[in-house]
Formats: C-alpha cells, sequence, structure tokens
C-alpha cells in the first residue's frame, strides 16, 4: 500500500504550482467592493482627522485658564471652523468640530456651569484632554492597507474615510465546476417521495461548490452533470478549462471502471492521483487541463466540503492575489473521545459551546462522509491529527466554519 499523503504536504505542492503571475486589475466603485481583492498598497493623502477636533459637546479652552471664570465668545458646530481663542475665552464646541488656533483642552458640558455668557468648570484640566488630534487614526503618506487584501466592509469604510471613491481590485477567478456521476438529478422544485428513480440522487455538491466560490467572491461556470462516460468526461473537461481559471469536478476520482476522471486528464493535460491522509475525503486529484489548473474532489459531500476549504480554497485564494494567513485556529476541549487512533488527519465536524471552562466542541453524532448534515449542524471542523487518541476534555485546535465560507 502506498503511503496516505500528508495534508499539509498537498496543500504545499498545490501552492508550489503557483507561479507570480499577476491577475488582471481593473478599478470598479468602492460602494461595489465588498469581497474584491485590493490590487494595490494604498497610501494615505491626507492625514485623519485632518485637523484635531473635538470629542466631546462642550467647551474648548487654554488648560492653563481653566481655574477662572471664563468668557464664551464663539461658537463651533461640527463643520465649521473657529477663530483664535483670546485669553480668559472659551468656544462652545462640538463633537467633530475642529479646535480653534489656542485652544488646548476640551471640558465636557456636564462638568462645567454656564450663566449666560460665563463659564466656570469644576474639574481639573489636562492639557490635550478630549482632544481626537490630527492623524490619530491614519496619518499623512502612511500605509492603509496593502495590495492582496481581501475588502470588508471596515476596510471599505477606512478607504472612503481617505476619499477614494474607485479603487483597484483583482478581476474575480473564473471556476468552473461539474458533477460527475450517472445516478445525479438536478433539484427540480416540486418533490415528493418518489420523485427520484432507484438508484438517483440529486446533486448537492454543485450547490455546495457554488455557494463556497461565491463566498470567495469568484464567478462559477456550472458545467452541471456530466455523466461516467469517457467522451462525456472528455468534453466537459474540455469546455470547462477553455472558459475558466480553474476547474473543479466532484465524484469520478476513485480507481473504480465508473470513474473517469483521471484517464481524461491525463490525456488532456497531467494530472496526480493522491490519496491523502485526511477524514472526511482521501482521494484527491490536482493536475491540469492544458494551462488551467484542476482539482478533482471526491464525491461524498462532506469530502468535498472539507477537501475544498482546506487544499482547493488557499490554492484559489493565492491564485486571486490574495495576502492572507490563513484561517484562525482556536483551541476547544474535547466534548467526545476517539479511542482508537486513526492514520488520516481528521477534520471532525462539532458545534462549539461556550461554557464556564471554556469552548467545549461537541461532535456531530454521524461523521460519515456522506452525511452533509455534519456540516450545516455545525459550526467547526475539530483538528485531530493522524495517531492522535481523544479523551473528553483534551484540548483540540479547531477552526471555525465561519472563516472559511
Ligand atoms: P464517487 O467518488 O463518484 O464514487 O462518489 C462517491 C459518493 O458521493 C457516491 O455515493 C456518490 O453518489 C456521491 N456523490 C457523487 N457526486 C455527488 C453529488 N454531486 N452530489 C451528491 N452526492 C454525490
Ligand atoms: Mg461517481
Amino acid at each position: 500500500m502506498t503511503a496516505l499523503l500528508p495534508v499539509a504536504e498537498a496543500l504545499a505542492r498545490v501552492l508550489a504550482s503557483l507561479d507570480d503571475k499577476a491577475r488582471p486589475v481593473v478599478t470598479i466603485n468602492l460602494i461595489e467592493a465588498l469581497g474584491y481583492v485590493l490590487a494595490e498598497d494604498v497610501i494615505s493623502p491626507i492625514a485623519v482627522p485632518t485637523e484635531d477636533n473635538s470629542a466631546m459637546d462642550g467647551y474648548a479652552l487654554r488648560a492653563a485658564d481653566a481655574a477662572e471664570p471664563l468668557n464664551i465668545d464663539q461658537r463651533i458646530p461640527a463643520g465649521s471652523v473657529g477663530s483664535k481663542l483670546a485669553p480668559g475665552s472659551a468656544a462652545r464646541i462640538f463633537t467633530g468640530a475642529p479646535i480653534p488656533p489656542g485652544a488646548d483642552a476640551v471640558v465636557m458640558q456636564e462638568n462645567c456651569e454656564r450663566s449666560g455668557a460665563v463659564l466656570s468648570v469644576h474639574e481639573p484640566v489636562r492639557k490635550g484632554q478630549n482632544i481626537r488630534p490630527r492623524g490619530q487614526d491614519i496619518g499623512l503618506d502612511t500605509m492603509v492597507l496593502r495590495a492582496g487584501r481581501v475588502l470588508r466592509p471596515q476596510d471599505l469604510g477606512l478607504l472612503a474615510s481617505i476619499g477614494m471613491a474607485r479603487v483597484p481590485v483583482f478581476k474575480p477567478l473564473k471556476v468552473a465546476i461539474l458533477s460527475t456521476g450517472d445516478e445525479l438529478v438536478e433539484p427540480s422544485g416540486s418533490v415528493s417521495e418518489g420523485t427520484l428513480e432507484a438508484g438517483q440522487l440529486y446533486n448537492s455538491n454543485r450547490y455546495t461548490l457554488a455557494g463556497l466560490l461565491a463566498s470567495l467572491n469568484m464567478a462559477v461556470i456550472d458545467i452541471g452533470i456530466v455523466p461516467d462516460d469517457p467522451q462525456a468526461t472528455a468534453q466537459a473537461l474540455q469546455t470547462a478549462a477553455k472558459s475558466a481559471d480553474c476547474v473543479i469536478s466532484s465524484g469520478g476520482v476513485s480507481v473504480g471502471e465508473e470513474d473517469h476522471i483521471k484517464e481524461q486528464v491525463e490525456k488532456l493535460g497531467v494530472l496526480g492521483l493522491w490519496k491523502l491522509a485526511i477524514k472526511p475525503g482521501k482521494p484527491l486529484a490536482f493536475g491540469r487541463i492544458g494551462d488551467t489548473p484542476f482539482f478533482g474532489l471526491p464525491g461524498n459531500p462532506t469530502s468535498v466540503f472539507v477537501t475544498f476549504c482546506l487544499i482547493a480554497r488557499p490554492f484559489l485564494l493565492k491564485l486571486q492575489g490574495v495576502a492572507e494567513p490563513p484561517p484562525v485556529t482556536i483551541m476547544a476541549a474535547a466534548g467526545f473521545s476517539i479511542g482508537k487512533a486513526g492514520g488520516r488527519q481528521e477534520y471532525r465536524r462539532v458545534t462549539l459551546n461556550n461554557t464556564e471552562l471554556g469552548l467545549r466542541a461537541m461532535d456531530y453524532a454521524n461523521q460519515s462522509s456522506g452525511v452533509l448534515s455534519s456540516v450545516s449542524h455545525s459550526n467547526a471542523l475539530a483538528v485531530i491529527p493522524p495517531g492522535t487518541v481523544v479523551n473528553e476534555g483534551d484540548l483540540l485546535e479547531v477552526i471555525l466554519l465561519d472563516s472559511l465560507a
């Protein structure tokens, strides 16, 4: 028996096949840029805020004058500019308004007393208090965001805060997906027991993969169901490779005579068929059809999810120009035990519960690779390295599903 390929080694090989060729760049409206990948470093042309301003509704004054009653001789709402503060005077000021020249502190309105135009302050006043200094958020000419960043809502806000309205991003990848299997039927709407003929099942992988790709902001080219037939497989693979930046198939990568992916990809390009030390998963094909990278994922719905997330996803992100660290893992106590160590790295579907002793990972009752409910009804994958016996309470590394999809 050939040794199983460790997950980390498979991922390293897949990533090593990528060259440094930059993706095409398009410039789009900032308001539409959520989920796109920033293509250039952004340096700020301004300081944010552009000037010292008030963090409170209150009075701007000189800290050194605060012990004496002060004459309120100007009013500065947000959006307007005050004039130089005369000695012995204070300015009524509102949150966000620029600090007038000469003032060096703001006193909250709750901490002083006003009688007509005379202000008495009831607290010791420190220079700089309640003032947001110029550039406290972003300094002039400093790096705001680096190229390779997947833009999140807060990033869009940050770019807007320096005046950007258009943003250079990498053109999203087009990824073709095809589902192999004579047994597959597309969901059709009016379903009742008996809609499927004996031996048939609905094509769920198509939807899982399309969703996973959409969550990466990639465009899906849906090739549909491909019958277990050599010619049909070759034809579908060629069509897919012509129009896509990457092709992903599900099913048909085992070595039975109904599995045609290996043979057909080998005819059209190059292919490695690996037995991965991964559970759920195991068979995984990776290669090229012509110049187009190709992943042959296993057929089982849970294996599709896990192998996509662990192997194909990091590859696609890198191809897309993303320079992000891998998903964050956290530690949780096992709420289950595994008596017999397995030879494959297991990604056990678990639900994390917050207990007074910390996070506890409860595993879904049925961990079979055909049980897609195990992914739907979980919120994390607990990573169980090969050879590990797990006792309840042991600390395990877990990956949040929300960080993957
Ligand atoms: P295969 O790798 O083609 O032998 O498929 C392994 C298992 O996954 C079989 O039970 C298939 O019926 C099932 N399967 C394959 N493709 C799909 C799909 N697109 N949707 C749901 N189940 C699938
Ligand atoms: Mg099949």
